[in-house]
């Protein structure tokens, strides 16, 4: 069903604040985690600055170590549903269990499928049964085509809204970087598949230094969009500070993927 093959034309995803897919170029950003009421309203008003229409944030954290901060839990929805409010912005969280699906949907205008999660078979059909907006992100270790068929999981459930996120998958040197951003990805995944595909340089770059050149290189090749994280305090964000833009960071980076874009 996401196939190009029988279906040509481009998937255009609809929220109330934006139109992801075909000649739209649709910014999402925020911080990577809900922090409190009052920091994800500040960075609501800097997302909104750049552009962005969508605003991201987490509440369930998929935390590589269970002893790091977990998320708010659905107080950092309420917290995030009224800063995306506050600006007229969509709000994208990310669910983690298929018990949340109902109680989430309730707050969200997409579903983000985290990387971890990308092949967890029950989630992606109790979200493909909604017909909320889902963004599947790539799992690190994942092809092309496991990509596809996981998003086959949530369409086989009537869902065609579905993001294809590119976000930096685990290579032979992930020294320097904390994932590698397969750029390449993107205008195969264009070619194979009907929905838009957009990329996350944040987590690609795992470095603040690296992700304004990876976001432009997603930029460069195709991508429908970006979403990145940002911060104005990196050092004290609790979760994914070495990867956070700074208000300006993020602002600068905005000026330079409009020209790129402008100028495919
Ligand atoms: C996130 O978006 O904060 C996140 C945990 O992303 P990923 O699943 O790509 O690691
Ligand atoms: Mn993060």
């Amino acid at each position: 069903q996401g196939s190009r093959l029988f279906h040509p034309e481009d998937t255009i995803v609809e929220t109330a604040h934006s139109k992801i897919g075909g000649d739209h170029f649709t910014m999402m950003a925020g911080p990577c985690s809900v922090e409190s009421a009052e920091h994800v309203m500040k960075m609501a008003a800097v997302a909104k600055e750049g552009g962005a229409t969508v605003l991201r944030g987490g509440a369930f954290k998929p935390r590589t170590s269970p002893y790091s901060f977990q998320g708010l839990g659905e107080d950092g929805l309420k917290y995030l549903r009224a800063a995306a409010d506050a600006y007229d912005l969509d709000v994208l969280t990310e669910v983690m269990d298929q018990d949340h699906v109902g109680m989430i949907a309730q707050y969200t205008d997409i579903f983000q499928i985290g990387a971890r999660n990308m092949q967890n078979f029950s989630l992606l059909k109790a979200v493909g049964k909604t017909n909320i907006p889902v963004m599947l992100k790539r799992g690190m270790s994942a092809t092309i085509d496991d990509i596809l068929n996981a998003a086959e999981y949530i369409a086989a459930g009537g869902n065609h809204n579905i993001i294809i996120t590119e976000r930096g998958i685990r290579t032979f040197d992930n020294k320097y970087t904390r994932n590698t951003l397969d750029v390449g990805a993107v205008p195969v995944l264009q070619k194979l598949t009907h929905y838009p595909v957009i990329v996350d340089p944040s987590h690609a770059a795992g470095h603040t230094e690296f992700v304004i050149p990876e976001a432009l290189a997603g930029v460069a090749v195709g991508a429908s969009g970006l979403v990145v994280e940002i911060h104005d305090d990196p050092a004290h964000a609790f979760s994914d500070g070495a990867q956070a833009l700074k208000p300006g960071e993020y602002l600068e980076m905005i000026q330079k993927a409009y020209a790129i874009r402008d100028a495919l």
